[in-house]
Protein backbone atom coordinates (compact mmCIF):
# COMPACT_ATOMS: atom_id res chain seq x y z
CA UNK A 1 0.00 0.00 0.00
CA UNK A 2 3.13 2.19 0.83
CA UNK A 3 4.71 1.29 -2.41
CA UNK A 4 1.14 2.18 -4.48
CA UNK A 5 0.64 5.62 -2.65
CA UNK A 6 4.63 6.53 -3.54
CA UNK A 7 3.83 5.94 -7.23
CA UNK A 8 0.93 7.45 -7.67
CA UNK A 9 2.61 10.89 -5.73
CA UNK A 10 5.58 10.28 -8.27
CA UNK A 11 2.77 10.13 -11.46
CA UNK A 12 0.91 13.31 -10.44
CA UNK A 13 4.06 15.03 -9.83
CA UNK A 14 5.23 14.09 -13.31
CA UNK A 15 1.60 14.68 -14.81
CA UNK A 16 1.16 17.89 -13.37
CA UNK A 17 4.27 19.69 -14.03
CA UNK A 18 4.61 17.56 -17.32
CA UNK A 19 5.99 20.59 -19.34
CA UNK A 20 8.09 22.01 -16.25
CA UNK A 21 11.38 20.63 -17.46
CA UNK A 22 11.25 22.34 -21.21
CA UNK A 23 11.30 26.22 -20.67
CA UNK A 24 9.73 27.66 -23.95
CA UNK A 25 11.54 30.53 -25.32
CA UNK A 26 8.17 32.75 -26.05
CA UNK A 27 4.72 31.89 -25.09
CA UNK A 28 2.22 34.33 -26.64
CA UNK A 29 -0.96 34.68 -24.81
CA UNK A 30 -4.75 35.20 -26.54
CA UNK A 31 -4.93 34.14 -29.90
CA UNK A 32 -7.42 37.42 -31.44
CA UNK A 33 -6.29 40.08 -34.07
CA UNK A 34 -2.80 40.81 -32.10
CA UNK A 35 -1.73 37.61 -30.51
CA UNK A 36 -2.54 35.75 -33.54
CA UNK A 37 0.32 39.10 -35.74
CA UNK A 38 2.27 38.93 -32.52
CA UNK A 39 2.98 34.93 -33.43
CA UNK A 40 2.96 35.41 -36.62
CA UNK A 41 5.39 38.11 -37.20
CA UNK A 42 8.01 36.11 -34.02
CA UNK A 43 7.38 33.10 -36.46
CA UNK A 44 8.53 35.03 -39.37
CA UNK A 45 11.48 35.72 -38.25
CA UNK A 46 11.99 32.06 -37.58
CA UNK A 47 11.14 32.37 -34.12
CA UNK A 48 10.23 28.68 -31.81
CA UNK A 49 6.92 30.13 -30.24
CA UNK A 50 3.95 28.66 -28.64
CA UNK A 51 0.59 30.73 -28.91
CA UNK A 52 -2.06 29.71 -26.23
CA UNK A 53 -5.60 30.73 -26.65
CA UNK A 54 -8.81 29.49 -24.30
CA UNK A 55 -11.26 29.11 -26.58
CA UNK A 56 -11.40 26.31 -29.39
CA UNK A 57 -10.70 27.36 -32.96
CA UNK A 58 -13.63 28.70 -34.04
CA UNK A 59 -14.11 31.79 -31.85
CA UNK A 60 -17.48 32.34 -30.16
CA UNK A 61 -16.40 36.15 -28.65
CA UNK A 62 -13.79 38.16 -28.27
CA UNK A 63 -13.17 41.97 -29.22
CA UNK A 64 -11.52 40.77 -32.66
CA UNK A 65 -14.97 38.49 -33.26
CA UNK A 66 -17.13 39.09 -36.48
CA UNK A 67 -16.78 39.34 -40.20
CA UNK A 68 -15.73 43.31 -40.55
CA UNK A 69 -14.07 45.95 -39.71
CA UNK A 70 -13.04 49.03 -41.06
CA UNK A 71 -9.80 49.39 -42.82
CA UNK A 72 -9.20 53.43 -43.71
CA UNK A 73 -5.96 54.89 -44.28
CA UNK A 74 -6.48 58.46 -44.26
CA UNK A 75 -5.16 60.64 -41.93
CA UNK A 76 -3.50 64.08 -41.61
CA UNK A 77 0.20 64.69 -42.75
CA UNK A 78 2.91 61.79 -40.59
CA UNK A 79 -0.37 60.50 -38.74
CA UNK A 80 0.92 57.44 -36.34
CA UNK A 81 -2.88 55.56 -37.51
CA UNK A 82 -2.44 55.86 -41.06
CA UNK A 83 1.23 54.21 -40.63
CA UNK A 84 0.17 51.31 -38.94
CA UNK A 85 -2.58 50.90 -41.22
CA UNK A 86 -0.38 51.03 -44.37
CA UNK A 87 2.59 48.53 -42.41
CA UNK A 88 -0.38 46.35 -41.52
CA UNK A 89 -1.17 46.05 -45.35
CA UNK A 90 2.12 45.10 -46.40
CA UNK A 91 3.03 42.66 -43.19
CA UNK A 92 -0.14 41.24 -44.80
CA UNK A 93 1.14 40.95 -47.99
CA UNK A 94 4.09 39.31 -46.79
CA UNK A 95 1.83 36.78 -45.10
CA UNK A 96 -0.11 35.93 -48.11
CA UNK A 97 3.25 35.57 -49.83
CA UNK A 98 4.49 33.50 -47.49
CA UNK A 99 1.19 31.17 -47.63
CA UNK A 100 1.31 30.09 -50.90
CA UNK A 101 5.28 29.67 -51.24
CA UNK A 102 5.95 26.35 -52.44
CA UNK A 103 1.69 26.24 -53.20
CA UNK A 104 1.48 25.19 -57.25
CA UNK A 105 -1.59 27.38 -57.50
CA UNK A 106 -2.32 30.74 -55.54
CA UNK A 107 -4.41 29.24 -52.90
CA UNK A 108 -4.55 32.75 -50.69
CA UNK A 109 -5.38 36.24 -51.82
CA UNK A 110 -5.56 39.99 -50.26
CA UNK A 111 -9.25 39.47 -51.56
CA UNK A 112 -9.34 37.30 -49.18
CA UNK A 113 -9.00 39.66 -46.18
CA UNK A 114 -10.02 42.75 -47.63
CA UNK A 115 -12.99 44.79 -49.04
CA UNK A 116 -11.47 47.42 -50.96
CA UNK A 117 -14.53 50.50 -50.88
CA UNK A 118 -14.46 53.88 -51.01
CA UNK A 119 -14.11 54.89 -46.87
CA UNK A 120 -17.11 57.45 -46.29
CA UNK A 121 -16.23 60.39 -43.58
CA UNK A 122 -19.32 63.09 -42.28
CA UNK A 123 -17.88 65.79 -40.35
CA UNK A 124 -19.84 68.84 -38.94
CA UNK A 125 -18.89 72.37 -40.27
CA UNK A 126 -17.89 72.78 -36.92
CA UNK A 127 -15.26 70.10 -37.59
CA UNK A 128 -13.58 72.60 -40.94
CA UNK A 129 -9.94 73.07 -38.62
CA UNK A 130 -9.73 69.35 -38.29
CA UNK A 131 -10.73 68.34 -42.39
CA UNK A 132 -8.73 71.25 -43.42
CA UNK A 133 -5.70 69.45 -41.39
CA UNK A 134 -6.36 66.03 -42.85
CA UNK A 135 -6.62 67.21 -46.11
CA UNK A 136 -3.80 69.93 -46.43
CA UNK A 137 -1.02 67.99 -48.52
CA UNK A 138 -3.03 64.76 -48.42
CA UNK A 139 -1.36 61.74 -50.17
CA UNK A 140 -4.23 59.31 -50.33
CA UNK A 141 -7.12 59.68 -53.01
CA UNK A 142 -9.93 61.92 -51.67
CA UNK A 143 -13.11 63.58 -53.03
CA UNK A 144 -14.37 66.33 -50.92
CA UNK A 145 -17.87 68.04 -50.50
CA UNK A 146 -18.03 70.95 -48.46
CA UNK A 147 -21.57 71.80 -48.55
CA UNK A 148 -24.82 70.67 -49.86
CA UNK A 149 -24.24 71.04 -53.60
CA UNK A 150 -21.10 69.17 -53.73
CA UNK A 151 -21.94 66.67 -52.04
CA UNK A 152 -25.05 66.46 -54.82
CA UNK A 153 -22.50 66.53 -57.69
CA UNK A 154 -20.20 64.22 -56.36
CA UNK A 155 -22.01 61.45 -54.43
CA UNK A 156 -25.28 62.09 -55.07
CA UNK A 157 -26.06 62.65 -51.44
CA UNK A 158 -28.12 65.10 -49.79
CA UNK A 159 -26.78 66.24 -46.96
CA UNK A 160 -27.85 69.20 -44.58
CA UNK A 161 -26.16 72.33 -44.81
CA UNK A 162 -24.60 71.84 -41.34
CA UNK A 163 -22.27 68.68 -42.96
CA UNK A 164 -19.79 67.96 -45.16
CA UNK A 165 -18.31 64.82 -46.98
CA UNK A 166 -14.93 62.94 -47.51
CA UNK A 167 -14.67 59.91 -49.22
CA UNK A 168 -11.43 57.93 -49.70
CA UNK A 169 -9.93 55.91 -52.02
CA UNK A 170 -7.21 53.32 -51.90
CA UNK A 171 -6.33 49.69 -52.36
CA UNK A 172 -7.31 47.82 -48.75
CA UNK A 173 -9.12 50.79 -47.27
CA UNK A 174 -12.75 49.62 -46.85
CA UNK A 175 -13.66 46.41 -44.43
CA UNK A 176 -11.05 43.96 -43.64
CA UNK A 177 -12.50 40.39 -42.28
CA UNK A 178 -10.79 39.23 -38.61
CA UNK A 179 -12.17 35.70 -39.06
CA UNK A 180 -10.54 34.94 -42.24
CA UNK A 181 -7.23 36.90 -41.34
CA UNK A 182 -6.66 35.23 -37.90
CA UNK A 183 -7.51 32.15 -39.29
CA UNK A 184 -4.75 32.82 -42.30
CA UNK A 185 -1.95 33.77 -39.14
CA UNK A 186 -3.08 30.43 -37.52
CA UNK A 187 -2.24 28.68 -40.88
CA UNK A 188 1.58 30.40 -41.44
CA UNK A 189 2.28 29.92 -37.75
CA UNK A 190 1.90 26.21 -38.01
CA UNK A 191 3.64 26.63 -42.04
CA UNK A 192 6.42 27.99 -39.97
CA UNK A 193 6.57 24.53 -37.71
CA UNK A 194 4.88 26.44 -34.52
CA UNK A 195 2.38 25.19 -32.15
CA UNK A 196 -1.00 26.69 -31.48
CA UNK A 197 -2.82 25.11 -28.59
CA UNK A 198 -6.36 25.94 -28.12
CA UNK A 199 -8.69 25.43 -25.44
CA UNK A 200 -6.66 26.56 -22.74
CA UNK A 201 -6.86 29.10 -20.44
CA UNK A 202 -3.84 30.62 -18.65
CA UNK A 203 -4.87 31.52 -14.64
CA UNK A 204 -2.06 32.14 -13.30
CA UNK A 205 1.07 34.09 -14.60
CA UNK A 206 4.32 34.34 -11.93
CA UNK A 207 7.82 35.47 -12.36
CA UNK A 208 10.45 33.46 -10.70
CA UNK A 209 14.22 34.04 -10.88
CA UNK A 210 13.48 35.11 -14.00
CA UNK A 211 11.27 32.50 -15.94
CA UNK A 212 7.84 33.10 -16.38
CA UNK A 213 5.64 30.22 -14.74
CA UNK A 214 2.37 29.94 -17.05
CA UNK A 215 -0.13 28.28 -15.36
CA UNK A 216 -2.95 26.63 -17.57
CA UNK A 217 -6.07 24.95 -17.37
CA UNK A 218 -7.74 23.05 -20.19
CA UNK A 219 -11.63 24.41 -21.30
CA UNK A 220 -12.47 20.89 -21.87
CA UNK A 221 -10.96 18.58 -19.45
CA UNK A 222 -10.21 20.58 -16.04
CA UNK A 223 -6.95 19.24 -16.50
CA UNK A 224 -4.04 21.95 -15.46
CA UNK A 225 -0.31 22.25 -16.06
CA UNK A 226 2.57 24.85 -16.03
CA UNK A 227 4.02 26.16 -18.63
CA UNK A 228 7.54 28.03 -18.21
CA UNK A 229 8.91 30.24 -20.74
CA UNK A 230 11.81 32.41 -21.27
CA UNK A 231 9.29 35.59 -22.59
CA UNK A 232 5.77 36.03 -22.75
CA UNK A 233 3.36 38.47 -24.77
CA UNK A 234 0.35 39.30 -22.92
CA UNK A 235 -2.46 39.78 -25.90
CA UNK A 236 -5.12 38.66 -23.83
CA UNK A 237 -7.37 41.82 -25.11
CA UNK A 238 -10.26 43.15 -22.63
CA UNK A 239 -8.81 40.42 -20.60
CA UNK A 240 -5.05 41.71 -19.96
CA UNK A 241 -5.45 43.04 -16.51
CA UNK A 242 -6.36 40.18 -14.70
CA UNK A 243 -3.76 38.25 -16.63
CA UNK A 244 -0.64 40.05 -15.49
CA UNK A 245 -1.93 40.81 -11.92
CA UNK A 246 0.62 39.90 -10.44
CA UNK A 247 3.31 40.65 -12.35
CA UNK A 248 1.71 44.53 -13.63
CA UNK A 249 -1.06 45.02 -10.83
CA UNK A 250 -1.06 48.72 -12.34
CA UNK A 251 -2.49 47.32 -15.85
CA UNK A 252 -5.88 47.36 -14.76
CA UNK A 253 -5.79 51.11 -13.90
CA UNK A 254 -4.47 51.82 -17.16
CA UNK A 255 -6.95 49.52 -18.86
CA UNK A 256 -10.73 49.52 -18.94
CA UNK A 257 -13.21 47.06 -20.91
CA UNK A 258 -16.06 48.79 -21.99
CA UNK A 259 -19.13 47.22 -23.38
CA UNK A 260 -20.35 48.17 -27.23
CA UNK A 261 -23.18 46.91 -29.46
CA UNK A 262 -23.39 45.67 -32.83
CA UNK A 263 -26.40 45.62 -34.51
CA UNK A 264 -26.97 43.51 -38.24
CA UNK A 265 -29.91 45.32 -39.85
CA UNK A 266 -31.50 44.46 -43.23
CA UNK A 267 -33.53 46.44 -46.09
CA UNK A 268 -36.03 44.03 -46.53
CA UNK A 269 -36.34 41.86 -49.61
CA UNK A 270 -38.93 43.31 -51.80
CA UNK A 271 -37.84 46.78 -51.06
CA UNK A 272 -34.35 45.92 -51.90
CA UNK A 273 -34.81 43.86 -54.59
CA UNK A 274 -36.84 46.73 -56.24
CA UNK A 275 -33.94 48.81 -55.76
CA UNK A 276 -32.34 49.70 -59.23
CA UNK A 277 -29.01 48.50 -60.57
CA UNK A 278 -27.30 51.49 -60.41
CA UNK A 279 -29.24 52.23 -56.33
CA UNK A 280 -27.78 48.65 -55.57
CA UNK A 281 -24.35 49.99 -56.43
CA UNK A 282 -24.84 53.39 -54.77
CA UNK A 283 -25.20 51.71 -51.78
CA UNK A 284 -22.24 49.42 -51.97
CA UNK A 285 -19.97 52.19 -52.90
CA UNK A 286 -21.07 54.14 -49.88
CA UNK A 287 -20.39 51.63 -46.99
CA UNK A 288 -18.24 51.79 -44.68
CA UNK A 289 -19.20 54.94 -43.70
CA UNK A 290 -17.74 56.98 -40.03
CA UNK A 291 -20.62 59.95 -39.16
CA UNK A 292 -17.97 61.87 -37.17
CA UNK A 293 -20.73 63.32 -34.47
CA UNK A 294 -20.19 63.09 -30.75
CA UNK A 295 -21.46 59.30 -30.92
CA UNK A 296 -19.78 58.41 -34.02
CA UNK A 297 -21.89 56.41 -35.72
CA UNK A 298 -20.30 53.48 -38.33
CA UNK A 299 -22.04 51.21 -40.60
CA UNK A 300 -20.50 48.67 -42.84
CA UNK A 301 -21.57 45.58 -44.75
CA UNK A 302 -20.89 42.64 -42.60
CA UNK A 303 -21.43 40.58 -45.61
CA UNK A 304 -24.42 39.30 -48.21
CA UNK A 305 -26.69 36.76 -47.25
CA UNK A 306 -27.51 33.81 -49.58
CA UNK A 307 -29.94 36.12 -51.37
CA UNK A 308 -27.40 39.18 -52.03
CA UNK A 309 -28.70 41.39 -49.75
CA UNK A 310 -25.67 43.51 -47.69
CA UNK A 311 -26.15 42.91 -43.65
CA UNK A 312 -25.34 46.28 -42.55
CA UNK A 313 -23.42 45.62 -39.36
CA UNK A 314 -23.65 49.28 -37.41
CA UNK A 315 -22.78 50.45 -34.24
CA UNK A 316 -21.41 53.46 -32.42
CA UNK A 317 -18.02 54.43 -31.36
CA UNK A 318 -19.09 56.07 -28.18
CA UNK A 319 -22.00 54.53 -26.80
CA UNK A 320 -20.47 52.23 -24.48
CA UNK A 321 -21.34 51.02 -21.10
CA UNK A 322 -19.88 49.52 -18.03
CA UNK A 323 -19.33 46.15 -17.75
CA UNK A 324 -20.04 44.13 -14.16
CA UNK A 325 -18.97 40.22 -15.54
CA UNK A 326 -16.40 40.32 -18.20
CA UNK A 327 -17.43 36.58 -19.07
CA UNK A 328 -20.72 37.21 -19.20
CA UNK A 329 -20.73 40.63 -21.23
CA UNK A 330 -20.52 38.77 -24.81
CA UNK A 331 -23.92 36.90 -24.30
CA UNK A 332 -25.61 39.97 -23.22
CA UNK A 333 -28.52 41.00 -25.98
CA UNK A 334 -29.45 44.46 -26.91
CA UNK A 335 -31.58 46.48 -25.32
CA UNK A 336 -35.00 47.88 -27.35
CA UNK A 337 -33.50 51.39 -27.43
CA UNK A 338 -30.34 50.13 -29.17
CA UNK A 339 -32.11 48.29 -31.42
CA UNK A 340 -34.42 51.30 -32.21
CA UNK A 341 -30.90 53.77 -32.24
CA UNK A 342 -29.28 51.64 -35.13
CA UNK A 343 -32.55 51.60 -37.07
CA UNK A 344 -32.79 54.89 -36.65
CA UNK A 345 -29.17 56.24 -37.69
CA UNK A 346 -29.31 53.42 -40.57
CA UNK A 347 -32.39 55.14 -41.85
CA UNK A 348 -30.83 58.56 -41.49
CA UNK A 349 -27.84 57.07 -43.62
CA UNK A 350 -29.73 55.85 -46.22
CA UNK A 351 -31.57 58.93 -46.50
CA UNK A 352 -28.51 60.65 -47.10
CA UNK A 353 -27.96 58.37 -50.22
CA UNK A 354 -31.31 59.64 -51.11
CA UNK A 355 -32.44 55.74 -51.54
CA UNK A 356 -36.10 55.08 -51.61
CA UNK A 357 -35.55 53.42 -48.28
CA UNK A 358 -38.42 53.85 -44.95
CA UNK A 359 -38.38 52.73 -41.04
CA UNK A 360 -40.20 49.84 -41.95
CA UNK A 361 -38.42 48.54 -44.52
CA UNK A 362 -35.58 47.90 -41.81
CA UNK A 363 -35.27 44.86 -40.22
CA UNK A 364 -33.27 43.97 -37.32
CA UNK A 365 -31.46 40.44 -38.21
CA UNK A 366 -29.34 39.79 -34.99
CA UNK A 367 -26.46 42.08 -32.55
CA UNK A 368 -24.44 41.23 -30.11
CA UNK A 369 -22.61 42.53 -27.30
CA UNK A 370 -18.46 43.21 -28.00
CA UNK A 371 -15.80 44.65 -25.74
CA UNK A 372 -13.11 47.98 -25.79
CA UNK A 373 -10.08 47.54 -24.03
CA UNK A 374 -9.79 51.25 -23.64
CA UNK A 375 -6.73 53.10 -21.86
CA UNK A 376 -7.61 57.35 -21.23
CA UNK A 377 -6.36 58.68 -24.26
CA UNK A 378 -7.66 55.72 -26.36
CA UNK A 379 -4.25 55.24 -27.84
CA UNK A 380 -3.31 51.23 -27.28
CA UNK A 381 -0.14 50.06 -25.93
CA UNK A 382 2.46 47.96 -27.61
CA UNK A 383 4.80 47.72 -24.25
CA UNK A 384 7.49 46.03 -22.23
CA UNK A 385 6.04 45.67 -18.99
CA UNK A 386 6.95 47.91 -16.39
CA UNK A 387 8.34 46.15 -12.54
CA UNK A 388 7.39 47.86 -9.11
CA UNK A 389 10.87 50.49 -9.65
CA UNK A 390 9.20 50.93 -13.17
CA UNK A 391 12.53 49.86 -14.53
CA UNK A 392 11.65 47.91 -18.24
CA UNK A 393 11.15 44.04 -17.70
CA UNK A 394 12.34 42.34 -21.18
CA UNK A 395 11.17 39.29 -20.83
CA UNK A 396 6.75 40.67 -20.66
CA UNK A 397 5.21 42.46 -23.61
CA UNK A 398 1.80 43.83 -23.70
CA UNK A 399 -0.20 44.28 -26.80
CA UNK A 400 -3.54 45.82 -25.94
CA UNK A 401 -5.91 49.06 -25.18
CA UNK A 402 -6.78 48.54 -28.56
CA UNK A 403 -10.06 50.18 -28.52
CA UNK A 404 -11.83 50.64 -31.79
CA UNK A 405 -8.88 50.94 -33.76
CA UNK A 406 -7.14 47.88 -33.10
CA UNK A 407 -8.03 45.80 -36.51
CA UNK A 408 -6.46 47.74 -39.40
CA UNK A 409 -3.45 47.93 -37.77
CA UNK A 410 -3.11 44.49 -36.59
CA UNK A 411 -0.18 43.17 -38.13
CA UNK A 412 1.71 46.84 -37.01
CA UNK A 413 1.11 45.87 -33.82
CA UNK A 414 2.14 42.52 -33.67
CA UNK A 415 5.71 43.75 -36.08
CA UNK A 416 6.25 45.99 -33.12
CA UNK A 417 4.98 43.37 -30.48
CA UNK A 418 7.99 40.85 -32.15
CA UNK A 419 10.70 43.24 -32.51
CA UNK A 420 10.09 44.33 -28.64
CA UNK A 421 10.44 40.49 -27.41
CA UNK A 422 13.57 40.49 -29.67
CA UNK A 423 15.16 43.71 -29.19
CA UNK A 424 15.31 44.54 -32.98
CA UNK A 425 16.01 48.25 -34.00
CA UNK A 426 14.17 50.35 -36.14
CA UNK A 427 15.14 53.81 -36.57
CA UNK A 428 12.85 54.63 -39.19
CA UNK A 429 11.15 58.53 -38.48
CA UNK A 430 7.48 57.12 -38.14
CA UNK A 431 8.33 53.66 -36.86
CA UNK A 432 9.78 55.83 -34.02
CA UNK A 433 7.11 57.97 -33.47
CA UNK A 434 4.75 55.53 -33.45
CA UNK A 435 6.64 53.28 -30.93
CA UNK A 436 6.79 56.27 -28.56
CA UNK A 437 3.30 56.94 -28.38
CA UNK A 438 2.62 53.39 -28.02
CA UNK A 439 5.36 52.12 -26.25
CA UNK A 440 6.97 52.11 -22.69
CA UNK A 441 7.84 56.07 -22.10
CA UNK A 442 4.48 56.75 -22.34
CA UNK A 443 3.69 54.00 -20.11
CA UNK A 444 5.71 54.98 -17.57
CA UNK A 445 4.42 58.37 -17.56
CA UNK A 446 0.62 56.91 -17.25
CA UNK A 447 1.51 54.73 -14.33
CA UNK A 448 2.61 57.89 -12.67
CA UNK A 449 -0.29 59.60 -13.17
CA UNK A 450 -2.77 56.81 -12.14
CA UNK A 451 -3.15 58.19 -8.23
CA UNK A 452 -3.51 62.28 -10.21
C1 LIG B 1 -17.37 46.66 -31.54
C2 LIG B 1 -16.03 46.83 -32.11
C3 LIG B 1 -15.87 47.44 -33.35
C4 LIG B 1 -14.60 47.63 -33.86
N1 LIG B 1 -14.45 48.21 -35.09
C5 LIG B 1 -13.21 48.37 -35.61
C6 LIG B 1 -13.04 48.90 -36.91
O1 LIG B 1 -14.00 49.21 -37.60
N2 LIG B 1 -11.77 49.05 -37.38
C7 LIG B 1 -10.68 48.70 -36.65
O2 LIG B 1 -9.57 48.88 -37.12
N3 LIG B 1 -10.82 48.15 -35.42
C8 LIG B 1 -12.05 47.97 -34.90
N4 LIG B 1 -12.21 47.41 -33.66
C9 LIG B 1 -11.01 47.09 -32.90
C10 LIG B 1 -10.46 45.71 -33.12
O3 LIG B 1 -11.43 44.79 -33.51
C11 LIG B 1 -9.81 45.30 -31.81
O4 LIG B 1 -8.89 46.29 -31.44
C12 LIG B 1 -9.03 44.00 -31.94
O5 LIG B 1 -9.86 43.00 -32.48
C13 LIG B 1 -8.52 43.59 -30.57
O6 LIG B 1 -7.86 42.37 -30.69
P1 LIG B 1 -7.17 41.68 -29.43
O7 LIG B 1 -6.39 40.56 -29.97
O8 LIG B 1 -6.49 42.73 -28.62
O9 LIG B 1 -8.39 41.20 -28.52
P2 LIG B 1 -9.29 39.88 -28.62
O10 LIG B 1 -9.80 39.67 -29.98
O11 LIG B 1 -10.28 39.97 -27.53
O12 LIG B 1 -8.26 38.71 -28.35
C14 LIG B 1 -7.88 38.27 -27.08
C15 LIG B 1 -7.89 36.77 -27.09
O13 LIG B 1 -7.32 36.31 -25.90
C16 LIG B 1 -8.04 35.20 -25.45
N5 LIG B 1 -7.83 35.13 -24.00
C17 LIG B 1 -8.24 36.01 -23.07
N6 LIG B 1 -7.86 35.64 -21.85
C18 LIG B 1 -7.18 34.50 -22.02
C19 LIG B 1 -6.54 33.62 -21.10
N7 LIG B 1 -6.52 33.86 -19.79
N8 LIG B 1 -5.95 32.51 -21.60
C20 LIG B 1 -5.95 32.24 -22.93
N9 LIG B 1 -6.55 33.03 -23.83
C21 LIG B 1 -7.15 34.16 -23.37
C22 LIG B 1 -9.47 35.51 -25.85
O14 LIG B 1 -10.26 34.34 -25.92
C23 LIG B 1 -9.29 36.20 -27.18
O15 LIG B 1 -9.39 35.32 -28.26
C24 LIG B 1 -13.47 47.21 -33.12
C25 LIG B 1 -13.63 46.57 -31.90
C26 LIG B 1 -14.90 46.37 -31.39
C27 LIG B 1 -15.04 45.70 -30.09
Amino acid sequence: MKNLIVLLTIVLTITSCATEGKIEDIVVIGGGLMGSSTAWELSKYGNDVLLIEQQNAVYTFGSSFGEARISRSLGPNEDIFSYLQQTSVSETKNLIDYLNKGEKHELHSMEDIYTTSPVTYIYSKSQLKEVEALLDGQTDRYEYASNVLEAEEKFGMKIPDTTMVIREFKDYSGTLNPKVLIQKLHKAIRKAGNRINYNQKVTGLKKVDGIYKIEITNTQTGSSKTVLSKKVVAAAGPYNGTLVKEIAPYLTNLITPKRLFLSFIKINSAKYNALSIAQKEKLKASYPVAYLNSEIFYSMIEKFDEDDIPLLKTGAHFLRTDISDLDEVWKLELTTEEIQWSKENTLNYLTKLDLPIAFEDLEYERGYSCVYSLTQSEVPYVSNALDSDLEIDAGLIIVGGMSGIGAKGALAYGLFAADLVLNKKNNSYMYQKAMSALGSERMMKDIQNIDN
